[in-house]
């Protein structure tokens, strides 16, 4: 038994875009949450986990905060919510390439006078100039009871050790939660799903990203050819938005497949024969129903 080790949960929280996911896999290491400029990418709570000698940091990548606007917005913000109770640490992440909004000021002030400890992360400073993220930065000063604030590239990795350093002394308990090995509470298959749907974030534009959503029909490794069988589900919810994700003659859902296809082989560590079929389902984000078909069940949370 070690008696320095310490661990705790830290919740990453902000707005959609601020580069919270990107900072979740850039600490553990590993890409377990999906990354695009979309607004909304990430829909569940995400743990990821970090153990080193003295330590183990459990990061709980939410959704973000933004007004829900139906069902599946609903179990998004219920998602952040839950993620934030119970930790030892909120990270408040926001773009330091963009001017401070009245909102996150007022969010960061509320969550300083909370319960539980926040540092802020000021992120993207690969991007943004010397003074006007020191003009930025200043807007924090008036702000009471914020423990610390990093200026950080969570695509760079800059100030990542400072930033890792900084929450150690936030752990409050001695728990080994998670194996050593273990990177994420999710699996392989919810994984996969992940890099789908980030896939049809990525190769689509404007108004049909929002509505998709991911199911696996089957998932196989094949000894005898060495190779995973994977069969999945994109779920949009208007029939207009199906051929959009087709394209002519079919292009767009085979770069979608070629470009999962690769992401999902890194994951797995081996061959993967992937097949992708668009499927309809009207107006899937409203209803409670569809929504647990897809992976979506408030209950869970
Ligand atoms: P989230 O919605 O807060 O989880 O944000 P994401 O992690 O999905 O990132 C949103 C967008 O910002 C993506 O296009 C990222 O590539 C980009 N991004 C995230 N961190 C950085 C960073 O440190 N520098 C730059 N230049 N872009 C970043
Ligand atoms: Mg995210």
């Amino acid at each position: 038994m070690n008696e320095n080790f310490k661990s705790g949960f830290v919740a990453l929280i902000g707005k959609p875009n601020a580069g919270k996911s990107t900072l979740l896999n850039a600490l553990i290491g590993q890409k377990i949450s999906i990354v695009s400029p979309k607004p909304q990418t990430t829909r569940n709570k995400i743990l990821g986990v970090l153990t080193e000698d003295n330590f183990q940091m459990i990061f709980v990548d939410t959704p973000g905060l933004f007004s829900p606007q139906n069902a599946l917005g609903q179990y998004m913000k219920k998602s952040t919510d839950s993620g934030v109770k119970g930790t030892d640490l909120v990270i408040y992440v926001i773009d330091g390439h963009k001017p401070f909004s009245d909102d996150d000021l007022q969010r960061i002030e509320s969550y300083a006078n909370g319960q539980i400890p926040l540092i802020v992360a000021v992120n993207k400073i690969d991007i943004t100039q010397g003074e006007k993220l020191v003009k930025e930065v200043d807007k924090l000063n008036g702000i009471k009871n914020i423990k610390s604030v990093y200026c950080v590239s969570a695509q760079n990795s800059k100030n990542l050790s400072e930033l890792k350093e900084g929450i150690k002394g936030f752990l409050t308990d001695g728990n080994r939660y998670f194996e050593d090995d273990d990177v994420t509470d999710k699996s392989q298959a919810f994984i996969v799903t992940e890099i789908i749907r980030e896939k049809v974030l990525l190769l689509t534009d404007e108004e049909v990203p929002h509505g998709i959503g991911v199911t696996l029909n089957k998932m196989v490794f094949n000894e005898v050819r060495s190779i995973w069988e994977i069969d999945a589900n994109i779920i949009v919810e208007k029939a207009g938005h199906k051929p959009i994700i087709i394209g002519k003659k079919g292009a767009k859902l085979k770069e979608i497949g070629s470009r999962a296809r690769m992401s999902i082989e890194n994951l797995l560590g081996a061959k993967v024969f992937l097949s992708l079929w668009v499927k309809v389902k009207d107006d899937w984000r409203n209803s409670e129903f569809l929504l647990r078909e897809i992976g979506y069940n408030k209950k869970e949370l």
